[in-house]
């Protein structure tokens, strides 16, 4: 019997005119789009799909055959729930994720645009609220043996940071004993915090969180997967450590859940998947209604992202702490004639927040040409 082994996928956009065309209350349609999806097994089997792609199905196309397909070459068409799942964590968060991401880079672009028009960093425009620098934390130890994370820990604590984060998320008594050897070999005046990256369950994150809590950590980062807003609630109830979420959330309605009910203590939108300057400045200005703290996620952005996220930490008046990856990132390190986040531009365990027109950075367009996959 045949495993029915995946051996291609291929998607083709397909648009046609209509000779009659339709209208109705969201405009005007005079042409049909849609994308069909052939997926073939190595016995020579083919199925077709169709996905609706009414606006720009070749950009769906694109997604399909470049994001989904790759992730589902070699496995069995039999697994369909299993292949979904992987498709869906690709795609990663809620629906509709992969557009706002694209709004939110036309987004910091056009305040980068207003601010150089103006001759003013973006952080006036959103008010100014006067911060030239920002506090920070290391993000983050990773995860490894004990003995490399605490060797880690300690490399990271000499860089001058005040506060650390560590992913964790290992298995319930293997993650306490992490951090509690981390919280002893870290010295008492740096912070520590904690991120699971949606890995537990909920009475597995009770477990943790109370361990973490006994052992004093700062905050308890994802410990539940984003759409778990009930089980946020639950988890809220039951430990003391403060929760922080929020670099999954793609809009202030989705924000909105962790908020309303003071779920998290830190909310961390990433500007540069939040819809941009906009939006990640209204869920900012929403925790600041509920007494929540903005953390803005950083994590393997960019340096246009780093400098939009520093002048929004730089405005808001809910900001708490500044993600300052220690690791090198060639895309945030090259991608400005000025080195922007990074570790060794700490003073006093704060970054300083750009000052010049628009985000205060110009590209280096050599490391554009290197970097460049459109060629
Ligand atoms: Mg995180």
């Amino acid at each position: 019997m045949t495993d029915l082994t995946i051996s291609a996928v291929r998607a083709i956009p397909l648009t046609a005119q209509m000779q009659a065309g339709t209208r109705t209350s969201q405009g005007d349609f005079g042409a049909v789009s849609i994308v069909l999806v052939e997926v073939r097994t190595a016995d020579g089997l083919v199925g077709y799909g169709e996905c609706l792609g009414r606006f720009g199905a070749r950009a769906y196309a694109e997604l399909i055959n470049t994001v989904l397909a790759p992730r589902l070459l070699g496995q069995s068409a039999f697994d369909i729930r299993r292949l979904w799942q992987q498709m869906r964590a690709a795609l990663t968060g809620r629906a509709g994720g992969m557009l706002l991401e694209a709004i939110a880079g036309v987004d910091i672009a056009l305040w980068d645009l207003v601010g150089k028009a103006l001759g003013q960093p973006v952080s006036r425009l959103l008010g100014g609220i006067g911060r030239a620098r920002v506090d920070c934390y290391a993000s983050s130890i990773n995860w490894a043996s004990p003995d490399v994370m605490e060797a880690q820990a300690l490399q990271v604590v000499a860089m001058g940071f005040r506060a650390i984060k560590v992913k964790l998320g290992q298995p319930v008594e293997r993650a306490i004993e992490i951090a509690t050897r981390l919280r002893t070999v870290v010295p008492a005046h740096v912070r520590l915090s904690v991120d699971a990256n949606w890995a537990y369950s909920l009475d597995d994150a009770v477990a943790v969180g109370q361990a973490l809590h006994r052992l004093g950590y700062w905050f308890f980062e994802e410990p539940l997967v984003p759409e778990d807003v009930a089980g946020y609630a639950q988890l809220r109830r039951s430990v003391s450590v403060p929760l922080a979420a929020g670099e999954s959330d793609y809009t202030v309605a989705h924000a909105s859940e962790l908020l309303r009910d003071r779920l998290v203590a830190l909310i961390q939108p990433d500007v540069a998947r939040a819809g941009g300057i906009s939006e990640t400045r209204d869920i900012a200005t929403l925790a600041q209604a509920f007494h929540v703290g903005y953390a803005p996620h950083v994590g393997w952005s960019g340096a246009v992202c780093v400098a939009a996220s520093l002048q929004l930490a730089a405005a808001m008046p809910a900001f708490v702490a500044f993600e300052c990856m220690f690791i090198a990132n060639p895309l945030r390190d090259d991608l400005a004639t000025q080195r922007i986040g990074a570790a060794q531009n700490l003073i006093d365990g704060q970054l300083a927040v750009p000052d010049g027109p628009g985000l205060g950075i110009d590209i280096n367009w050599d490391a554009v040409q290197r970097y460049r996959i459109d060629t």
